[in-house]
């Protein structure tokens, strides 16, 4: 019997069998076949120590024996106080509080709840919506289908069903634009703002790095001016760094490129170094004080079973540890200048009539196709050479694992080329 396992974003009809992973280490997993295979994603961004990291396998070894789960509602264990505050030290200034949840997703939907309930408690109720960006992605839950892009954003067949909102168009001034270029996305921004602010709570963005929505890399002047835009026309600003977090841009959050304090901060992928699910929604006192009052409504009604889980928990605290131990941080700038030797100085992938664009920020690489179809096969094409790329849609991108070596991003990157230059 074929496996019951519904794969996720795949056509049944035409899906390849999944290779079989039993195990792992360093940057490669292993599947049953024998295969190592290097792991350009690092599993959807998450794994960022790679696998089998002995510290953080003991970490969960070692909670694992005293305490595997607990309920948050009422109750408190040192592991989820811990964290919170060590979140706090490392987040941009002023972030206090940390909300927990079990994924992404539910940490935006944990994100947009509190912003509009923000906005109830201080007198405007009436601001009810969330403006969001083109080429956004912040999910797959319902609320967050609806601040994903409305037209690129795979979510389209769900537009009767969702509650709709405000977008502004995605930044277009790259990581060292001009002022002048982004002053351009701005005014689009501000363009926005002014026809509908008084309907509008927050505005959500994946900071520096529009990841999933096509690896879109923009400039830290358009998160300044969109701080100072929020607090012109009182929206709460959300920076969605469920993927920019732990050093994917080259600094600890994106949010630190432009020394920019949002009022809500998401975490998830990396928190636990990929070794288990959780999240945390991080908010200024400004926002948390305005929760403190005498009526029914000022109560904050979420609260995921798994919230604060003490393994999940416990483990992101190891991987805290190792980053800044081992101060990944450096590790993260050697990885990009390989992958921006390789890649961007390619005078023949420049030139090369499929690449539209070529962009790398911190430990994040991208090959921009003109057409997905020229991505047709890529995955197998790899697989053949070791490594484990996954593209989306027309965009052929690495966001390796921050332990790869020297020598095992040239293994990737000189796989990506060759799809285009050697066949
Ligand atoms: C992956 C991702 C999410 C969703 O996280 P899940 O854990 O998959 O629910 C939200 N926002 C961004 C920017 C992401 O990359």
């Amino acid at each position: 019997m074929k496996s019951p396992v519904w794969h996720p974003y795949a056509h049944l009809k035409t899906q390849a069998p999944a290779p079989n992973v039993v195990g792992g280490s360093g940057a490669y997993f292993t599947l049953d076949s024998g295969e190592h295979l290097l792991d350009a994603t690092c599993s959807w961004w998450c794994m960022i120590h790679g696998y089998s990291h002995p510290r953080l396998i003991a970490a969960i070894r070692e909670q694992a024996g005293k305490l595997c789960h607990v309920m948050l509602g009422g109750l408190t264990h040192e592991p989820a106080d811990q964290l919170a505050r060590e979140l706090v030290r490392i987040t941009p200034a002023g972030l206090n509080h940390v909300f927990y949840s079990d994924s992404g997703s539910v940490g935006m939907e944990v994100a947009m709840k509190m912003a509009l309930q923000y906005q109830a408690l201080t007198g405007h109720p009436e601001k009810s919506r969330m403006l969001s960006l083109m080429k956004a992605y912040h999910g797959d839950t319902t609320g967050c289908m609806a601040v994903c892009d409305p037209e690129e954003g795979m979510h389209s067949l769900f537009a009767k069903l969702l509650p709709q909102h405000h977008f502004a168009p995605a930044p277009s001034a790259p990581y060292n634009a001009t002022q002048a270029h982004v002053d351009h996305d701005l005014n689009a921004l501000r363009g926005v703002l002014e026809r509908h602010h008084t309907e509008i709570a927050a505005l959500l963005m994946e900071p520096l790095l529009q990841a999933a929505g096509g690896l879109n890399m923009t400039s830290p002047a358009y998160l300044t001016g969109a701080r100072a835009l929020c607090d012109e026309f009182n929206v709460l600003l959300v920076f969605d760094e469920v993927a920019t977090g732990f050093g994917r841009t080259g600094t600890l959050f994106a949010a630190d490129h432009a020394g920019v304090t949002p009022d809500i901060m998401v975490l998830s992928k990396g928190l636990t170094g990929g070794y288990l699910g959780h999240a945390a929604t991080l908010a200024t006192d400004r926002v948390h004080d305005a929760f403190i009052g005498d009526s029914p409504h000022h109560a904050f009604m979420h609260g995921p079973t798994f919230m604060g889980n003490p393994l999940a928990c416990r483990v992101a605290l190891e991987s805290l540890r190792v980053f800044e131990e081992e101060n990944y941080l450096s590790k993260i700038d050697a990885l990009s200048h390989s992958l921006r030797r390789e890649l961007l100085e390619d005078a023949a992938l420049r030139a090369h009539p499929a690449v539209a664009d070529i962009r790398v920020l911190g430990a994040t690489a991208v090959i921009e196709a003109h057409s997905a179809t020229t991505l047709a096969g890529v995955g197998t094409f790899a697989r053949e050479r070791g490594v484990w790329l996954r593209p989306i849609d027309r965009w052929l991108y690495t966001m390796p694992a921050y332990i790869t070596s020297e020598a095992e991003i040239t293994h990737i990157t000189s796989v990506m080329k060759a799809w285009f230059l050697e066949r």
